[in-house]
């Protein structure tokens, strides 16, 4: 296994754009259930002994394990390979002095901090329980704990924002000199308190002139775009999500967590009460299974890749991949993708607008 996914279930309350898999209310008899219960998933799922060369705590918010929880959590995860990358998300407000140095110990060495923007207004709209101070903080702890990449994230094209309210988040950013910066046009998801509250998403232009000015903004800065949503200074791009977008396999634990292995697409079912149930009488947790033919596992591979600034096109060594390089000529002689030599390919910045119907013409 070479890429390990961990998803921590639990969030102390819900923002109100967040359609993620998490339970509000960090309850702590169920914070514990959950870090002795993980070994025994990754155990039947063959993870230990292994040494992944990516791990990646995600959620839900693994922050809210604390100190100690994180440090159980850690010790119950495989080894990671020498010179992994162990990447963990945290929620600014749980970011102490205690946590950051806990986090360092363990091995994690890639943290990535839920800013979401600097405002405080639009802290609070969005349901943040933190403001701009806290984000300030916890890049202080985290450094001084030597955790040695640093990332942020943030949230753009928020309806009824102050003109310049985004500009602003961008450079405070900035000034805080992360390695990496993902930035996601505000999407309101059917069930979140946005969605009831009536809220309308922002506009495709909204969110085109949102994203062409993080773009520009922080390529200004040095922080290159490698993926339609995440910049990075040179060698600081997030090497699980790397692994993820050109189609490696990898294995995630935890409820609702996603796996990819071979032909076979898994959805852990997001029910922590099944997912611990199942475990506590020693069986794999529920979860949908999809096999995948050949033909639809090669198309979903290479739809994810050109997500990325550089890909490599079709072999055309199957009538599958023949059918989806004529597909990319196409798209190239519209404009929307260029080759880039060696048989890597673009999309053109027209095709990075219209990237979602770009990667359904070659599905
Ligand atoms: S902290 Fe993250 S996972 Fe939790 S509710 Fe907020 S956005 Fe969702």
């Amino acid at each position: 296994m070479e890429n390990l996914y961990v998803h921590v279930p639990f969030c102390v309350s819900k923002c109100r754009y967040c359609a993620f898999s998490s339970e509000a209310g960090a309850d702590a008899g169920r914070i514990r259930d959950f870090v002795r219960l993980l070994p025994r998933e990754l155990a039947l799922r063959g993870a230990t002994g292994t040494h992944p060369s990516t791990v990646y705590l995600g959620g839900g918010t693994p922050s809210i394990l604390g100190a100690d929880g994180l440090r159980a959590l850690f010790a119950s995860l495989p080894r990671p390979a020498p010179g992994a990358e162990v990447s963990v998300e945290v929620n600014p407000a749980d970011v102490t002095p205690a946590l950051a140095a806990a986090l360092r110990a363990a091995g994690a060495t890639r943290v990535s901090i839920g800013a979401q923007s600097f405002s405080d207004r639009a802290l609070a709209w969005l349901g943040r329980r933190h403001g701009p101070e806290r984000v300030r903080e916890a890049v202080a702890a985290l450094r001084d704990a030597g955790v040695p990449s640093l990332s942020l994230d943030l949230i753009a094209a928020l309806p009824g924002a102050p003109a310049g309210e985004f500009s602003a988040s961008l450079r405070e950013a900035i000034a805080l000199e992360p390695d990496h910066v993902s930035v996601y046009p505000l999407s309101v998801e059917p069930g979140t308190p946005l969605a009831r509250a009536g809220v309308a998403p922002p506009s495709d232009d909204e969110a085109l002139a949102a994203v062409a000015e993080s773009e520009s903004v922080l390529a200004a800065a040095g922080y290159a775009r490698y993926e339609l949503s995440n910049y990075a200074r040179p060698g600081f791009e997030c090497r699980h999500n790397l692994a993820v977008w050109r189609g490696e396999d990898y294995t995630g634990a935890g409820p609702a967590a996603c796996s990819r292995e071979g032909r076979e697409r898994r959805a852990n079912a997001p029910s922590f009460d099944a997912w611990r149930a199942a475990l506590e009488s020693g069986c794999l947790p529920p979860a949908e299974i999809e096999s995948l033919s050949g033909d639809e596992d090669e198309s979903e591979r290479f739809a994810t890749r050109v997500r990325l600034a550089r890909w490599r096109g079709p072999d055309p060594a199957t009538p599958s991949s023949r059918r989806r390089l004529a597909a990319l000529e196409a798209l190239a002689r519209d404009g929307l993708a260029a080759p880039l030599g060696g048989g890597d390919w673009t999309l053109t910045a027209r095709g990075r607008e219209v990237a979602d119907a770009v990667m359904a013409e070659l599905a």
